[in-house]
């Protein structure tokens, strides 16, 4: 007998035959002698359309009322999903965050799970009642409900699993797994059988949207074994584990690509102390994120260029709060671009190979792509470059890696 909890995203319980669907999953692990809880999200499209209504109440709206609002498209998929796992002889019921309760900071619209209560679900699961938990939402210190930020239902269900001690947290989702790459360009990306916490984590945040960044953080903390699979097809997806777990690493197991940058560039900035600082402490203040950073050392003379990335969604408001700086850092020209790609490779086999870095540059300069930053870690190299090149550069890569399917 194992324990699992299993998640539902949004297209999984899309309508009411996809519940009866999803329905039939839980029964199915149920039947095979298992402990099962479930987590679910609201319908596709559910929580923009609620998140919409909110805007429409004016611009400038309290965060904890934007929660109350949100958080209601989850009530509903638990209450069905009860409903519907009762009509198949289940013992079931649904489970709002707040009666948990999931434990939360007081950021509304983005907190952050501090404890989950899991007492009373684990004696009912004993006694073989299922537990339908509402995603997403929690309850924060002010006794008001919060929301965990989009796609957060993902993070519900790890730190239930591991708040339950669960086995496994089987993530159901539209697609079958973890590829290479966007399978959508990359035609010969291959589904991974397994992938570690790390890669994930980093393909996560470099924009592959299977799983949310936290969740996969949260799961890695934790050691929870973490898996990502179809809601309709029944077979395997690819499981997220710990490193030691995957016998033959291969040196790059993924090529991700996140259109969601902007690139900026300062002309002839001075090259002096504390130039940096003046330009991304208040980039900061303005809660701009900068991603890649390159600035060269002027040789002989006093000024520089500086280079950098920011959400594209940011652009506006990182250029607005420079352009108020300019007396105080002085620079000749402001240039920016939002027509950029940052394309990287992902794996933890890099750190004991050479070379790995290289490679991406011979394969993007044999297709003439130019590089305009790049930056790396231990387990990643990450180029910036025109956008018009994506497609060209993840075939091209995941060519060069060797990773094309037979
Ligand atoms: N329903 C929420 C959203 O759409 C949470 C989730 O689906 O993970 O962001
Ligand atoms: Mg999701």
């Amino acid at each position: 007998m194992a324990r699992i909890v299993q998640k539902f995203g949004g297209t999984s319980v899309g309508d009411v035959e996809r519940i009866k669907n999803v329905a039939l999953k839980v029964k199915a692990e149920v039947d095979r002698g298992n402990e099962v809880a479930v987590v679910l999200s609201a319908m596709a499209g559910e929580t923009n359309r609620l998140v919409d209504l909110v805007g429409q109440m004016g611009k400038l709206y309290d965060a904890r009322e934007y929660d109350v609002v949100v958080a209601t498209g989850e009530q509903v998929t638990v209450g069905l999903l009860a409903l519907a796992l009762q009509d198949l002889g289940i013992s079931a019921r649904s489970w709002l965050g707040w009666q948990i309760p999931v434990q939360t900071d007081d950021v509304h619209g983005k907190a952050r799970i501090e404890n989950i209560d899991a007492a009373e679900l684990d004696r009912r699961m004993k006694l073989g009642e299922v537990p339908v938990v509402a995603g997403f939402q929690g309850l924060g210190e002010k006794n008001r409900i919060t929301t965990l930020g989009r796609g957060g239902s993902d993070t519900s269900a790890v730190a239930l699993a591991a708040a339950l001690g669960a086995d496994r947290c089987d993530i159901y989702t539209d697609v079958d797994g973890v590829y290479t790459s966007d399978p959508r360009i990359v035609t010969k990306a291959r589904k991974l059988d397994k992938i570690t916490y790390e890669e994930m984590l980093e393909m996560a945040s470099l924009g592959a949207k299977v799983l949310q960044t936290r969740a996969v953080e949260m799961a890695m903390k934790y050691g929870q074994r973490l898996q990502v699979l179809s809601s309709f097809e029944d077979k395997p997806g690819t499981l997220v584990v710990d490193e030691d777990e995957i016998v033959e690493q291969e040196i790059v197991s993924g090529i991700a690509y996140s259109r969601d940058e902007a690139k900026i560039t300062l002309v002839r900035v001075s090259d002096k102390p504390g130039v940096a600082a003046a330009i991304f402490g208040p980039l900061a203040d303005a809660n701009v994120n900068v991603d890649m950073i390159v600035q060269n050392e002027s040789v002989g003379g006093n000024a520089t260029d500086l280079t950098f990335t920011v959400a594209r969604d940011d652009l506006n408001r990182a250029v607005a709060t420079i352009e108020k700086l300019n007396t105080v850092i002085g620079y000749a020209k402001l240039l920016s671009d939002p027509n950029v790609v940052k394309i990287s490779v992902v794996g933890v086999g890099m750190r004991s190979h050479a070379g790995v870095a290289q490679r991406m540059f011979a394969a993007l300069a044999e297709k003439g792509i130019n590089i305009q930053v790049i930056s790396t870690s231990e387990i990643k190299v990450s180029v910036l470059i025109d956008e018009q090149y994506t497609e060209l550069a993840l075939r091209a890569l995941h060519t060069a890696y060797g990773l094309d399917a037979a």
